[in-house]
């Protein structure tokens, strides 16, 4: 999958070549091996935003580059900074769709969520990146180009520190680029980013995660659980009707085997739907004896849609017969709350804005 063309610039994306492919690129153009290090130095360590800017290469060169490809493609439609130091990124696609991306800043860390997807098409619920379904894949330079834009919102001497897969869409649908990409992202000439810092969220699709489980690098692999029976998953997340949660746990286990990674669970808390003592009960039953995190996350309201965030006592509750059923689990903290951070929430609300101002420039 390559980066659409925009309707003026036929060039392609220079961040949807894989090294190999740029390297025969320098190669037909008559320049040395050596000049492919200096290209990948420039766009993911020495952070250059333009061709231009690559001082150490030739000046023929520079230009041929200039010429033949894009180094950007994504306008930055809005950018965000909550007061926690979360920054969002509203991103302009070439041929008009919308993503999100995220940097986080905790201590030290400084993690970056990324959509994989232009819309969504697993259709949770309570998500507003798949109200109005999926559009397209992201290409892999696409995938990229959300990454080294949030790389350069950093200062000079801080560095990326972790990648998780959980913006917009669902990365396991889009398989093929999304790997490309983690590829560039974990290796020492492109971001150098351990894949034990790099996390793949998904629904839970069995074939993909077998797929993912072969594949030579382990990364990091989440499930978005969200409910302990079908029943109520078929509910939340409707694709769960084609495959169960069992089927899904059974994946799940495989990935471990092959891996030897400890999995992760994510169940976002829905007032009075997934929040029962009867539902964490159920979900010790289900997750006991696994070698596997439990990650609860606060739901994060999206304007028009009719979920809340339980209150803290019925968190409680929750969390202490999980505790009690020996599970290993993690409340997370809700970041960025203020900038609409989580998935899909700022695409939305521009849209909300984009249809009442017919300029489409709201920010
Ligand atoms: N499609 C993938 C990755 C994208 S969503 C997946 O389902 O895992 C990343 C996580 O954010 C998922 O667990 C998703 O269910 C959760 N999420 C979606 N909307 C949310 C909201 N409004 N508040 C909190 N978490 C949300």
């Amino acid at each position: 999958m390559r980066t659409p063309q925009s309707e003026n610039d036929p060039r392609p994306h220079i961040l949807d070549l894989t090294p190999s492919e740029l390297s025969v690129w320098l190669s037909e153009h008559g320049y040395p091996k050596f000049r492919l290090g200096q290209i990948l130095g420039w766009l993911y360590e020495r952070r250059a935003e333009s061709f231009a800017d690559m001082t150490d290469l030739p000046a023929r060169l520079r230009s041929e580059l200039e010429q033949a490809f894009r180094l950007w493609t994504a306008g930055i439609h809005t950018h965000q900074r909550a007061d926690d130091g979360t920054e969002k990124l509203l991103l302009n696609l070439a041929d008009g769709g919308r993503v999100e991306c995220v940097l986080l800043r905790d201590g030290l860390r400084r993690s970056i969520c990324v959509s994989s997807q232009v819309g969504c098409a697993m259709g949770c619920v309570f998500c507003a990146s798949g109200l109005d379904g999926v559009d397209r894949n992201l290409s892999r330079g696409e995938i990229l180009e959300q990454m080294l834009r949030l790389q350069r919102l950093l200062p000079e001497e801080e560095r990326l520190s972790h990648i998780v897969m959980m913006g917009m869409g669902e990365p396991l649908a889009n398989l093929d680029s999304v790997l490309s990409a983690l590829e560039v992202a974990k290796s020492p000439e492109g971001l150098g980013i351990s894949p034990r810092r790099i996390t793949i969220s998904t629904v839970g699709l069995p074939a993909a995660i077998d797929r993912l489980a072969k594949h030579a690098t382990p990364f990091h692999l989440a499930i978005s659980l969200h409910a302990p029976t079908d029943t109520l998953r078929d509910d939340l997340v409707p694709v769960n009707r084609k495959v169960g949660v069992h089927k899904i746990l059974d994946a799940a286990d495989r990935y471990f085997n092959a891996t030897g990674r400890r999995l992760t669970f994510e169940y976002v808390l829905l007032d009075g739907i997934n929040d029962s003592p009867e539902c964490a009960a159920q979900l010790v039953r289900l997750l006991r004896g696994r070698v596997s995190m439990l990650n609860v996350i606060p739901y994060n309201p999206v304007a028009g849609l009719p979920y809340q965030t339980p209150d803290a006592s019925r968190v409680h509750e929750f969390r202490n017969i999980l505790v009690d059923g020996g599970i290993n689990v993690q409340f997370r903290q809700r970041k960025g709350s203020g900038i609409d951070a989580a998935c899909g929430q700022l695409r939305r609300k521009r849209e909300l804005i984009d249809i009442e101002t017919p300029t489409g420039n709201a920010s």
